[in-house]
């Protein structure tokens, strides 16, 4: 009840949710006091907690910040959704973002943008930029947001709050839809890294319902809080330190660096050569996926649907296409088949995923030497609302160090490591091999 009164005390100024359904929420709260009467709690028992607009819940709208699914409800749950269902956390709504995920500010959302809690006129970052904002400005306790090339630490790192992007495979994709299939996970935005070790462990595991997810137990994420980095070797990669990024975020993560070198890490400088190509070749991937998977969206199966009574079925795909997708998901659309069509394949898609593999192995070689990579998540802190959205490219360039997880498919962390001269909190990040989410959290841990 108080966080569905902090909702409304809150809300007319960050504009977190897209929807709140009271009813549902304090009906899920009153099962969570009962399981905790019986003995039947989970550490989430009780918890409320918001899920970004992208993830699928049954007989509640999930709009994916687009006109084109405005009316969309979903006859089931994503599996992540079921599972925090059953470990007895409450839901109390579903959250703004980038429209299909597409964004690094949440200014792409259909239903208007969301405001950064730490200072109204600055972007909570994107895409899960409602689920960042949320948590920081407690209208949660935690929330689920998804990271197809940052938009759960990049959000997390400009609120001041924990984002952690799970290794590929670890968390089901079933009832969450998809931006691009191949680098779409969904992950915790929490308040301390202890906290989205709790939401980890229920949301983790295999789900037979979804091929790409892993067929691996997940672990015993608390006991890996407090093992602390006196024998880990963290990675500093030199690519991530150079011109552009803003001082204030350099000195930050420079001081956090030593800080953790101070409990006991050992520090060893790296190389990972194919860095400045993982944006252009992001930009491609992603919109190739994006322009397929998004043609799901005909007018004839989903949401929303435009046609005159003289109108053919051609017709009727391209009025509901231009009518209910905006400007940045046309230009992902165009892109993407532009990127596909034949002719262009093997310049772009095909050699975009070439680099992807070496992407992948600059890491592989990387973490036989260390435990971890330690470095920013964003160049900047959060920026104006209204800065950049003319200008696409300057966009773009804001995922600049988030990118290559997503591209390898390891897990990454942000949290938050200090605060810049205009109030705006800076994030470190640290990336981690495939499945080591545990180095993640123990890192993360020693440094709060
Ligand atoms: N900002 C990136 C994009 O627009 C990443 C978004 C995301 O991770 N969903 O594609």
């Amino acid at each position: 009840k108080s966080l569905l009164e902090r909702i409304q005390a809150t809300e007319p100024l960050i504009h977190a949710y897209l929807k709140v359904d009271r009813d549902q929420a304090l009906s899920q709260a009153e099962k969570a006091d009962e399981m905790r009467a019986k003995g039947r709690g989970t550490r989430l028992t009780g918890i409320p907690c918001g899920i970004k607009d992208v993830l699928c819940t049954e007989g509640i709208t999930t709009t994916c910040g687009s006109r084109i699914l405005e009316n969309f409800v979903p006859p089931f749950d994503a599996t992540l959704v079921g599972n925090l269902k059953k470990a007895g956390a409450v839901i109390l709504g579903k959250q703004n973002m980038d429209e299909f995920a597409m964004g690094s500010s949440c200014e792409n959302s259909a239903f208007g943008p969301t405001r950064n809690p730490w200072d109204l006129n600055a972007i909570p970052g994107g895409s899960s930029g409602g689920s960042a904002a949320s948590v920081s400005a407690c209208s949660s306790f935690f929330s689920i947001g998804t990271d197809t090339g940052g938009s759960i630490r990049q959000p997390a790192s400009h609120c001041g709050v924990v984002g952690l992007k799970p290794t590929y495979g670890r968390v089901s994709r079933f009832g969450l839809v998809a931006y691009a299939s191949s680098l779409d996970q969904a992950g915790p935005l929490a308040r301390t890294v202890a906290d989205a070790a709790d939401v980890l462990q229920v949301i983790a595991g295999h789900d037979p319902q979804d091929s790409t997810s892993a067929p691996k137990e997940a672990p015993d994420y608390q006991s890996a809080l407090l093992k602390g980095v006196k024998s880990l070797k963290l990675g500093v990669p030199k690519e991530y330190f150079v011109e552009g990024t803003d001082p204030e975020v350099e000195e930050a993560v420079k001081n956090a660096i030593s800080h953790l070198e101070s409990l006991g890490a050992e520090l060893v400088p790296v190389s990972l050569p194919h860095t400045e190509y993982a944006l252009p070749t992001y930009y491609i991937v992603a919109p190739a996926e994006a322009s397929s998977n998004l043609a799901r969206y005909d007018g004839v199966r989903y949401g929303l649907s435009v046609r005159d009574p003289e109108d053919d079925l051609k017709d009727m795909y391209k009025k509901t296409r231009t009518t209910g997708f905006g400007p940045e998901v046309l230009r992902r659309i165009m892109l993407g088949t532009y990127a596909l069509s034949a002719g262009y394949y093997d310049a772009y898609y095909g050699k975009a995923c070439q680099v992807r593999t070496l992407i992948k192995q600059d890491f592989e070689k990387c973490f036989k030497e260390v435990d971890a990579i330690v470095c920013p998540v964003a160049p900047t802190p959060a920026f104006d609302i209204g800065q950049k959205v003319d200008d696409p490219m300057q966009m773009y360039l804001s995922d600049i160090f988030t990118l290559a997880v997503n591209m390898a498919g390891l897990p990454g962390l942000s949290l938050p490591c200090g605060v810049s001269a205009g109030n705006r909190p800076i994030g470190l990040q640290i990336m981690a091999p495939h499945f080591a989410e545990e180095t993640l959290l123990t890192v993360g841990h020693a440094f709060e």
